[in-house]
């Protein structure tokens, strides 16, 4: 009985120790994938466009918008859910939603909006290994980009 429970806990606590890591590794990457997304849209001088509302400033100034939220786990690190935004639409505006699915629309091609926003109610759960991964790859395109662009 001691035993039983004893190995309940301890696989219990294993599980908290994985889900711990995999919001430190969502956090890491949501943060190198964020700035990976806006060197991509940027100048090479740095300079971005709201993609909502076409106002335009320093990337770092900007933030890296989802049109269909970061909760939404299938569609978090889809580069096409992801664009330039400035912090009035993004915020206040609470992303602009539509205006930004025109956009995602225009830029991939009609029904791509429609096709994240299906995607994004599928459930898809992050191993730590495939967060680590992508971690490694958009490190990479960083700094790729800055080289490129900003050196
Ligand atoms: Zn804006």
């Amino acid at each position: 009985m001691y035993l039983y429970v004893y190995i309940v806990l301890n696989r219990w606590s294993l599980e908290m120790e994985k889900q711990k890591s995999v919001s430190a590794l969502k956090r890491k990457l949501d943060k190198i994938f964020s700035q990976y997304i806006r060197l991509h849209w940027s100048t090479d001088e740095g300079q971005v466009r709201c993609i909502t509302c076409g106002k335009r400033g320093h990337y770092k100034e900007f933030h890296c918008g989802h049109f269909m939220s970061r909760g939404n786990n299938a569609t978090r690190y889809d580069e096409r859910n992801c664009n330039i935004q400035c912090i009035y639409c993004n915020i206040y505006k609470n992303g602009e939603q539509w205006k930004f699915g025109i956009e995602i629309d225009r830029l991939y091609g009609k029904g791509t909006a429609d096709e994240l926003v299906k995607l994004s109610n599928t459930i898809k759960k992050w191993k730590p290994y495939e967060l680590e991964e992508l971690i490694d790859i958009y490190k990479k395109r960083v700094k790729i980009l800055k080289d490129k662009k900003l050196s």
